[in-house]
């Protein structure tokens, strides 16, 4: 039986059109066309496609607020990140990731690309299930309703030429090979799974060594499936870099395979004008993180000179300081703003393509993202009447979601052809409690 809703306001490729019919069967669009309700069930607002959220650490959410005392810098606060991390088994991380991906589903988030590095046991033995971790994350994305890029990072080193220590002997695999044997078996156990794609991810070049890189640059070209990689977010790592190899980090994904179209550098913050253009030439996505890039005082990337370079850019929450798109999606804008004295480099709807159709393409969806038959179905209905949007929308409705509406303006969500949130409530229940919970359990002193 298909299934049919009535948008009020829809945003589709050809621009903001009113009294719109999204025909649904099974996780597909059927039809989308003009026309009056009839028995169909209305979406008030504008609704626009699924948002992705293509960088995330789900267990970074824990360190919300209690990271916002005292001053220090991204190092200070990896350090607390390390102490969370320390503590989390595979039953408390799936309590945490359903909780912060339900939190994603509130706020219109349907797809999340998830960076993951926590492989193994506190003592940096594998579980006797090796991806016991990866496997409560997609479980957790399913609950929660979302499906999920797991982009399964290699992470050898605590820094250039330095041993891992403390925490991150929990990363660890020892050498890519070994990383390639466990990678291996994580994207055999979801063979088949329409839902979860299982991408790799370099973490940085601080935690691979530039000889272990194409391994994972072969996984990915091989399978056809996303590499992620942190690049350049501090200025210390590209001096530190500068200095063991002779180049940027940039340069060094270039020289061993790991950029292109299915490729995405996550920040990209401090470049020089040849990463840029090493970036661009190369078609590989750009994920800013804004809300993490001004919360740990990173710097403010150069998101429309890499764009017009030829790197789509998508959007992430990251550390989870907030979880809103439509927040990453101004910040990119009005981030430029304050950098060049100058307004107008994003228009609103280029910044909502890099919050939905562009994000899913990052993480291996390139059929969501878009109100067209075919495409995932996927429907996030946002208020226009609330006390941030009422009288903002008219001529201008994108613009008002982008520069006015917050997570909680989110009233429907319909994800894969199921309905998740329905007036602002998740399916799941009371969220904020099982964050609570799920946050209190992975933070407890023993
Ligand atoms: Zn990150």
């Amino acid at each position: 039986m298909p299934l049919t809703y009535w948008c009020e306001r829809a945003w589709l490729p050809e621009g903001v059109t009113d009294g719109v019919l999204v025909e649904i069967e099974g996780d597909r669009i059927a039809r989308v066309t003009r026309g009056e309700p009839g028995g169909a069930e209305r979406l008030a607002g504008l609704t626009i496609p699924g948002l992705a959220n293509a960088h995330s650490h789900a267990f970074h959410r824990a360190l919300r607020g209690a990271t916002q005392t005292g001053t220090g810098d991204f190092w200070t606060w990896r350090d607390q990140m390390y102490q969370v991390a320390a503590r989390l088994d595979p039953e408390s991380y799936l309590d945490l990731a359903r909780a912060v991906y339900a939190e994603m589903a509130l706020a219109g988030i349907t797809c999340v690309g998830e960076f993951h590095y926590l492989h193994h046991g506190p003592d940096g033995r594998p579980y006797d299930e090796p991806n016991i971790m990866g496997h409560a994350l997609v479980e957790a994305a399913r609950e929660a309703g979302l499906r999920i890029a797991l982009l399964d990072a290699c992470y050898l080193t605590g820094g250039f030429g330095a041993p891992l220590a403390g925490a991150q002997i929990r990363f660890g695999d020892g050498d890519s090979e070994r990383w390639a044997v466990r990678a291996e078996a994580l994207a055999a156990a979801y063979a088949g799974r329409p839902d979860v794609e299982i991408g790799v991810a370099v973490h940085s070049v601080r935690a691979v060594p530039p000889e272990h890189v194409p391994v994972v640059a072969e996984f990915s070209h091989r399978r056809a499936v996303p590499l992620h990689a942190h690049v350049s977010e501090q200025p210390a790592e590209n001096a530190a870099c500068v200095e063991m190899y002779a180049a940027t980090p940039v340069r060094i994904l270039h020289e061993h395979g790991a950029l292109g179209p299915r490729s995405t550098a996550v920040h990209a913050t401090h470049l020089t004008e040849v990463d840029v253009e090493l970036l661009g030439r190369s078609g590989t996505h750009v994920c800013m993180c804004p809300t993490t890039e001004r919360d740990l005082a990173d710097g403010i990337g150069p998101a429309r000179a890499l764009c017009e370079r030829g790197s789509p850019i998508t959007l992430g929450s990251d550390s989870h300081a907030v979880i809103d798109l439509f927040e990453e999606a101004r910040a990119v804008e009005l981030d430029e703003r304050l950098a060049t004295h100058r307004r107008g480099h994003w228009r609103a709807d280029e910044l909502l393509t890099a919050a939905t159709g562009t994000g899913h393409t990052s993480l291996g969806f390139p059929d969501a993202g878009m109100l067209v038959p075919g495409a995932w179905a996927d429907l996030v209905s946002v208020r226009l009447d609330s006390v941030r949007t009422a009288g903002a929308g008219g001529e201008a409705a994108v613009e008002a979601v982008v520069y006015a509406a917050t997570a909680a303006d989110v009233h429907s969500v319909i994800s894969g052809g199921r309905r998740v949130v329905s007036e602002g409530r998740h399916v799941l229940g009371d969220v904020g409690a099982m964050l609570a919970r799920a946050i209190g359990r992975a933070t407890e002193r023993p």
